[in-house]
């Protein structure tokens, strides 16, 4: 399939080099900066895995790896070599793939071959071999609406490999699937890569599911969020075929849990400034205060540690979930987060087997030092009315939160509320103090 011999290219292996991208989203002034200075290497016949919380630039980084869009800065190198624009030896299979409507499953992978410039014989015979080998035997002449979203995602799979890209990059391809198909086609997937039945060179792959990243990987790059940043990167020295259930696989799952969770930041980190003063304004985490409540009974049932791949497990919150709800009880001082393991603090035992009542004061407490919702507080404290439009707030808060800050502000009333501090009027479009007793 290539041209080129080990002995030509000494400095190896190295297939792909990205050196410092950055990349800022919008127009200058406004930019908002998605990934930056990312580093990343990928060696011939590596299997990478890009593992994050959603949000923390994946797909951006892979948009720029294939060529899809360029970096604000930094580089890309393919086999050494600037590639300029779309890398034609890199092609992505999306979350969901798009497959033409209109042709049948033999057509949409025909369709990579023949743009290839594959004759017609062989195209066919192609075709029906890749449909074959990701199990879809059987449906060569159906419609893609006659299919469930799995075998959908498998014709997308066979059309991706039709185009034998030697860089093979997926954007959470099994993240959309029931579990079954997701597992099934994981595993043919692994077939074909590890039997060398595909004429790709790497793998990159990206997932928020740790397990799947384990499962799969011969490395897992940790990516961090606000601005997007690798943390770390874990080699998995575990043999084909993996098992779940192994300790050494359940260690690794840890290991990475730890790694994506990371460590306590200190309480000034944690709350950061008011908005609109200088310094990072923390923003408040996208978490529901059930799954909270959720999260410190069952601590507190686990004797007050409990390590967070069964945390997440027994909650059955996955890791994009899991993460932002961790990530309140840490603001609120409930819990924290230490070696792959949550622990609970006395006050988040106390609000564990506290009374709803008390559970709300313990959290109102808590939440007044959270700088966003502080600011809101006492703004509307100060107001003649302690009534205050919404869009006052709206306004401050895009400076420092863009278009996240609608979001921001729903969830700051949200939590707000359920501590009865400050609520919404729908009526008036303004926020107002809960307690109208001064
Ligand atoms: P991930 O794949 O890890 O979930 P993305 O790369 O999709 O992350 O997005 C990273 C950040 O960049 C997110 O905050 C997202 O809102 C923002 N973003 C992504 N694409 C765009 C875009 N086209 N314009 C503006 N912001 C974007
Ligand atoms: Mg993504």
């Amino acid at each position: 399939m290539t041209t080129m011999t080990t002995m030509a290219t000494p400095e190896t292996a190295e297939l792909l080099t990205v050196r410092g991208v950055t990349k800022s989203y919008g127009a200058e002034g406004k930019s908002f900066t998605a990934v930056q200075n990312v580093d990343l290497r990928i060696a011939e016949g590596e299997f990478v895995c890009l593992l994050g919380p959603s949000g923390c630039g994946k797909s951006t980084l892979l948009r720029i790896i294939a060529g899809l869009m360029p970096a604000t800065s930094g580089q890309v190198l393919y086999c050494g070599r600037h590639i300029a624009g779309v890398n034609p030896y890199a092609t992505i299979v999306f979350q969901t793939f798009a497959l033409f409507p209109w042709l049948t499953v033999e057509q949409n992978v025909t369709v990579a071959l023949k743009a290839r410039g594959v004759d017609l014989p062989t195209r066919h015979a192609t075709a029906l071999r890749l449909i074959d080998t990701v199990g879809l035997d059987g449906f060569e002449k159906a419609y893609p609406r006659e299919l469930s979203g799995g075998m959908r995602q498998k014709v997308g799979f066979a059309r991706a490999m039709a185009v034998e890209p030697e860089l093979l990059c997926l954007d959470e391809p099994f993240s959309a699937l029931d579990v079954l198909s997701a597992e099934a086609l994981r595993g043919e997937l692994m077939e074909l890569w590890l039997g060398k039945k595909l004429p790709t060179r790497a793998i990159l792959m990206v997932t928020h599911n740790i397990e799947e990243a384990v499962l799969m990987a011969d490395r897992i790059v940790v990516m961090g969020k606000n601005p997007g940043h690798v943390v770390t990167e874990i080699p998995v020295g575990l043999r084909h075929p993996r098992a779940r259930k192994d300790t050494a696989f359940q260690a690794l799952v840890d290991r990475v849990y730890a790694a994506v969770a990371g460590h306590t930041p200190s309480e000034a980190e944690a709350l950061g400034t008011a908005p609109g003063q200088p310094g990072h304004t923390r923003r408040l985490p996208p978490a529901r205060i059930n799954a909270l409540s959720g999260l410190m009974e069952r601590l507190n049932e686990e004797g007050g540690r409990s390590d967070l791949y069964r945390l997440g497990a027994d909650l059955q919150l996955e890791l994009d979930d899991l993460l932002p709800v961790l990530e309140a009880a840490q603001i609120l001082g409930f819990a924290h987060v230490t070696e792959g393991d949550a622990v609970l603090t006395p006050l988040g035992k106390a609000f564990a087997e506290a009374s709803i009542l008390t559970r709300k004061q313990l959290v109102a407490g808590r939440i007044l030092r959270q700088p966003t919702i502080l600011w809101i507080f006492e703004t509307l404290r100060q107001d003649d009315n302690q009534r205050v439009a919404k869009s006052f707030f709206l306004d401050k808060l895009r400076a420092d939160f863009g278009d996240e800050a609608p979001r921001q502000l729903d969830l700051a009333i949200k939590w707000a509320r359920y501590a009865e501090l400050f609520a919404f009027d729908d009526d008036t479009d303004e926020l107002y103090l809960e307690a109208a007793q001064e």
